[in-house]
């Protein structure tokens, strides 16, 4: 079947999709992006999904390209076109295309492109990861397409026979996965995960989703910094993100955690999040992403 992109307006072969050469999201990374799981024909999360778009282009001071009423048909059109019952949705806004320059442009429009393709979701496929440190810039909370630290990150750990790639920071503690948010289940049982205050990691939609679960399910979570030494020592490591849903971790660093099997908790978050997921009118409990 052939495969169809959305590109400003116009929904044209994917392999027939271009954007202009000066477009600001090429030259600058002046952009943010979303990903969103299709599950058996409904968008995860979408609110969410599209509150974090919202901020992410507020903070950056781009325009949104088109009321979230019309985006959300454009969505639903544009995977109708491709007829994907279970997918992972890319969606790119840009500042738009203007001759180089840093400063903004005038009346330029922002530029807004699609892609999909097929997934899979429901596996719990176990992985190995690697740490290394953390050189990004200071507002990790927005989602911007300047992925190039995380592109490195991911490819020294593939480097080293591993999956993905944990960031680190300078006082060695565990910022968040290379394209995840990390979590760890720690000596005394508690589900432990990362703040998102002072924007140093992204402040995940899935994150949020299973921290709802988890209170739900009363599996009790701790938001606090953990340590790579923490992460050796941790009964259970996972990452969470929207597409790969639950990664368990059962090596870092060449060391075994835990038993080195798929712990119970992970499991655990897997099911419930697919359950939620699969009811479509699925609200986000205390979503903000302020
Ligand atoms: N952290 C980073 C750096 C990411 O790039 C992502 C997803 O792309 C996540 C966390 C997970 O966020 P979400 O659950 O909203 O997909």
């Amino acid at each position: 079947m052939p495969r169809i992109a959305y590109v400003n307006g116009r929904y044209v072969p994917h392999a027939a999709a271009v954007v202009h050469i000066e477009d600001r999201g090429l030259q600058f990374a002046d952009s943010a992006y979303e990903v969103i799981a299709v599950m058996n024909g409904h968008f995860a999360d979408e609110a969410g999904h599209l509150d974090r778009l919202e901020r992410s282009l507020g903070e950056l001071k781009i325009a949104l390209p088109m009321p979230r009423r019309a985006l959300r048909l454009v969505m639903r059109e544009f995977v109708q076109r491709n007829r994907l019952k279970n997918a992972s949705l890319y969606m790119q806004v840009t500042r738009g295309a203007a001759p180089r320059d840093f400063k903004f442009p005038a009346n330029v429009k922002p530029a807004l492109v699609m892609t999909i393709r097929p997934a899979s979701f429901g596996k719990l496929v176990a992985r190995k990861a690697v740490t290394v440190p953390d050189i990004r810039w200071k507002r990790r909370d927005i989602k911007t397409t300047a992925l190039v630290a995380q592109v490195l990150a991911k490819q020294a750990a593939i480097e080293k026979g591993a999956y993905e790639a944990l960031m680190v920071d300078d006082g060695g503690f565990i910022t968040e996965g290379s394209s995840t948010n990390a979590w760890i289940v720690d000596k005394s049982n508690n589900l432990v995960t990362r703040p998102t205050q002072n924007n140093m990691i992204l402040k995940g939609v899935t994150r949020n989703a299973m921290q709802a679960l988890c209170k739900k399910e009363k599996i009790k979570i701790v938001e606090r910094p953990f340590t790579v030494q923490e992460a050796y020592q941790a009964a259970e490591v996972f990452t969470t993100a929207a597409v790969s849903l639950v990664t368990p971790i059962v090596e870092i660093d060449g060391r075994k955690i835990g038993d080195g099997k798929v712990g119970a908790v992970t499991s655990k978050i897997l099911s419930s999040y697919l359950a939620y997921a699969a009811d479509p009118e699925q609200k986000q409990e205390n979503w903000s992403a302020r």
